[in-house]
This record gives structure tokens, C-alpha cells and sequence, in this order.
């Protein structure tokens, strides 16, 4: 394990982020990477759990050896640290920035609300095992003369790919959209993820036979049958695109709109691809009302302060009984410097409580209301 009295001596930490007024400035990272030494420590706080919660069926769900890697990070064996993290997670700087932790939400010191910051050290492995050039192609030479077709190129397409690749396959990925990355490009804003690091990947895999086919919309563009006649298996990997529909008067009115045509638009755009033909869907000087509260909703109110909005507000369901602190936290994370946050009950004419945020997260006239 890591340091035994770990978890007793050293407290939880995370990244910081870059100050609000500077982060709504710009659409990259903003997380301040922590030093070696800190990151260290935060590995030491792993006891190494006779039963880890924090993998398998009650945590991790691609089963990422953790207890494992927090320890060799503590012993400063960072390149068998990416060696073992690499053997359960193919994409460990996606999941390292993105994933949700469910790891953490199990790990046991979570008992005491403070859990081993996990994906923190996952992507500092991550990150530093690209920075280092540890991260080649696997080539694998024996062929087994197989060819497998991949419908989408999301992470499960990818992830796909990469391990049938390996496998000796020769592997064909087709691709509606220009690029690769599915919602990873497409959906999630670069403020979360750049999208260096799905590039990084496409070389690495296309380094390993890997072979893109950009523009094939399969069931209109090629039939799906053409890819069952030119390979020995095909694999659907196409995502799940339908929006919750939303039953409420007015949805159709003009400024109405779902999430992913803006985050969509918004992700071309500042990925320098041609929108010309497109209604523009900016908010740019516009107040912009953002309905619901998970990723998705914080990704749009982050794009639109970045975008330039006037005042974003955000209307979500909760229990009566939700925390207000981790609402709060969710829209220090989008880089707001004004944020309205209304919280409502899920039954008719139940309480309505609008807090209002400003100057670093402080409430303010936050007040309940019927
Ligand atoms: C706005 C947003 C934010 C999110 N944030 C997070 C987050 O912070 N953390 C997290 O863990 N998850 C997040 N998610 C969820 C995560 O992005 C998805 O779970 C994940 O991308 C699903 O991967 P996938 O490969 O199955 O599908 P997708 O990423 O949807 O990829 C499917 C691919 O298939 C292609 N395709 C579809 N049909 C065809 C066809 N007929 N022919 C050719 N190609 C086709 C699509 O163009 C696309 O590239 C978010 C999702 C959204 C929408
Ligand atoms: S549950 Fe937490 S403390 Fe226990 S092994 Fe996993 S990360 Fe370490």
C-alpha cells in the first residue's frame, strides 16, 4: 500500500482551477495541474482495501487496478504505473479528466467524505506518460487476416478499434462526422477535454493499422450489408442520439432549443470547421435559461459565459432535501462569474428556492420562495 499512515496525515486535495474572470476568457482547461510531490501524497492516502471498493462491481467500472497504481505512483514508479493503467483502460487522460468517479464515490475513506483523489493521480499517470513518450503504437505483427468493420467512432469505437487492432485484426472505422471522437469532439467542450488528446489517440491507433473512413453516415451514405460483405464481423457503435423529449408547452418557439445542436455548433466552431451553412446558435449577448443539471446542462452554461452571454440562468429538479453546496460547486466548475441557480421541487406547487452566486461562489440573498 501506500504510506500506511497516509490517510491519517494528509488531507484530500485537488486541482485547482484558474480564476473564474480568466477561465470564462478562454475555451481550454482550466485545471492547474499539481506538482509530482503533491500528487505523491495523494496516492499515500490509498490503504489498500482488503476488499477495494473503489474497482469492480462497486466502483471502477473498466476495472482499473487502482490500489495497485496508487502505490507504485507513491513509490515513484510512475512508467509501471502507466504500464498497469494501461492494461485495464485504453484512454486513461479521457477518463482521468471526464469520468465521473463512481471509483471515488466508493472508495472507503469516502466514509469520511474524503476519498483518495483517484482521478486525480489517473490522469497525472496519464499526462505524464505522454509527456514522457511512453505512449507508442503497439503494433502487433502476427495478422489473423480477420477484418472487422466499426460502425462510429465515440470511445467505445475507439476502445474497439484499438484492442481488435491488437488482436492482429484489420480494423476499418466509419465515421459520420469529419473527425473522430464522437460526443468526446463533438459534445463535451474543449473547456473539459482538449481535443489534443483525442487527436493524440487517432495517430496512435492509425499508427497501429487502425484505418478511418471519414464521411460514411452507414444506412444512408453506404448500406449497412456493403460492410458485411467487405468484412468477416461489423460492430455498431453509433451512440445514442435521441434527446429526452421534453412534453411542455412552448418547446417549439423560436430561441427553444436542445442542448447538442448548440454544443455541437459550438464545438465546430471553435474547432475551426466550416459552419457557414448553418442558422448561427450563439449566446453571445443573449440572457440564456439552461434547463436541467448534469453534464450536459453545465456544458452549456459554461459555453455560453465563453460564448459572451449576458446572464445564464439554470433551472434543474432536485429533491427538496438536495445539497445546496454541490449545486453550488457544479456552476463554480462552469467558470461563471454570475450564475442564477434555481432549484425546484419535482411536485406541483412545491417550494421554489433561487440562490444567487456571485464573487467567488458567495450566496447572497439567497431566499426561499413559494
Ligand atoms: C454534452 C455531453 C457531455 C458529456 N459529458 C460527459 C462527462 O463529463 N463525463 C462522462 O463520462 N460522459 C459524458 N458524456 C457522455 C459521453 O460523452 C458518452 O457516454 C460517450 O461519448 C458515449 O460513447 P459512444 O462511443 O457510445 O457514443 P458517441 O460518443 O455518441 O459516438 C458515436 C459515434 O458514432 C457515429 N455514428 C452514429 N451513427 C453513425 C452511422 N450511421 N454511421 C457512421 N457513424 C455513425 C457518431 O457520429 C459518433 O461519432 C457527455 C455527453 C454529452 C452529450
Ligand atoms: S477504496 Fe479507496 S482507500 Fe481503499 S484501495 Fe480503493 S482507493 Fe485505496
Amino acid at each position: 500500500m501506500g504510506k500506511v499512515t497516509g490517510f491519517l496525515e494528509i488531507d484530500r486535495e485537488e486541482p485547482r482551477y484558474e480564476p473564474a474572470s480568466d477561465r470564462v476568457r478562454h475555451f481550454g482547461e482550466f485545471t492547474i495541474p499539481m506538482s509530482e510531490g503533491r500528487i505523491i501524497d495523494q496516492a499515500a492516502r490509498c490503504m489498500d482495501c482488503g476488499v477495494p471498493y473503489c474497482h469492480g462491481d462497486t466502483g471502477c467500472p473498466v476495472n482499473n487496478q487502482i490500489p495497485d497504481w496508487n502505490d507504485l505512483v507513491y513509490n515513484g514508479d510512475w512508467k509501471e504505473a502507466t504500464r498497469n493503467l494501461h492494461s485495464t483502460n485504453n484512454f486513461p487522460e479521457f477518463t482521468g479528466r471526464i469520468c465521473p468517479a463512481p471509483c471515488e464515490e466508493a472508495c472507503t475513506l469516502n466514509l469520511e467524505d474524503v476519498p483518495v483523489a483517484i482521478k486525480t493521480v489517473e490522469q497525472a499517470i496519464a499526462d505524464r506518460a505522454i509527456r514522457s513518450g511512453w505512449i507508442k503504437p503497439q503494433i502487433n505483427p502476427n495478422k489473423t487476416g480477420k477484418s472487422v468493420a466499426i460502425v462510429g467512432s465515440g470511445p467505445a469505437g475507439m476502445a474497439a478499434a484499438q484492442q481488435l487492432a491488437r488482436a492482429g485484426h484489420d480494423v476499418h472505422v466509419y465515421e459520420r462526422e469529419p473527425k473522430a471522437g464522437g460526443l468526446l469532439r463533438y459534445g463535451i467542450p474543449d473547456f473539459k477535454m482538449e481535443k489534443e488528446h483525442v487527436d493524440f489517440r487517432i495517430e496512435q491507433m492509425s499508427a497501429e493499422g487502425v484505418t478511418f473512413h471519414y464521411g460514411e453516415n452507414i444506412g444512408v451514405t453506404r448500406p449497412l450489408s456493403d460492410l458485411q460483405n467487405r468484412h468477416d464481423a461489423v460492430l455498431l457503435c453509433g451512440g445514442s442520439e435521441h434527446p429526452r423529449d421534453v412534453d411542455a408547452e412552448g418547446v417549439d418557439l423560436e430561441g427553444v432549443h436542445y442542448a447538442m445542436p448548440f454544443l455541437v455548433q459550438a464545438n465546430r466552431r471553435f474547432g475551426g470547421e466550416d459552419i457557414s451553412g448553418r442558422a448561427q446558435l450563439i449566446a453571445a449577448s443573449k440572457h440564456v435559461v439552461v434547463v436541467g443539471g448534469g453534464d450536459t446542462a453545465s456544458d452549456c452554461v459554461g459555453t455560453s459565459f465563453r460564448q459572451g452571454a449576458i446572464a445564464v440562468t439554470q433551472a434543474r429538479c432536485a429533491s427538496p432535501t438536495a445539497s445546496h453546496g454541490e449545486q453550488t460547486d457544479q456552476l463554480a466548475k462552469l467558470g461563471s462569474q454570475d450564475a442564477h441557480l434555481i432549484v425546484t421541487g419535482r411536485r406541483r406547487n412545491s417550494r421554489i428556492r433561487c440562490g444567487h452566486y456571485e464573487d467567488h461562489w458567495q450566496r447572497q440573498g439567497a431566499g426561499d420562495r413559494r
